[in-house]
């Protein structure tokens, strides 16, 4: 019987294609908080980064689930708790 091991490959194929952000673990650190809508997001597989200067938090990177909230992050930082770009 392979009918096991093909649903798991099935699976990780739609994983791939399609990743999921409700499977997402905060704690992975292939996984950051996008900081203007809360989503997970994939550092991996993120289009949408911003460098952002290290500040209290110690984030030297900032990943967005979109170009959207990279735009408004960019418009008002501030409103998110970073002080400049
Ligand atoms: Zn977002």
């Amino acid at each position: 019987m392979t009918d096991s091991r093909t649903d798991s490959s099935d699976a990780e194929v739609q994983n791939a294609l399609n990743p999921n952000p409700d499977a997402l673990d905060e704690h992975d650190p292939n996984v950051a908080r996008d900081p203007v809508c809360g989503m997970l997001v994939d550092k991996r597989t993120a289009n949408d980064t911003l460098a952002a200067p290290v500040n209290e938090k110690g984030i030297g990177m900032l990943y967005f689930c979109s170009a959207n909230c990279k735009a408004l992050f960019e418009a008002n930082p501030a409103q998110y708790g970073f002080s400049s770009l």
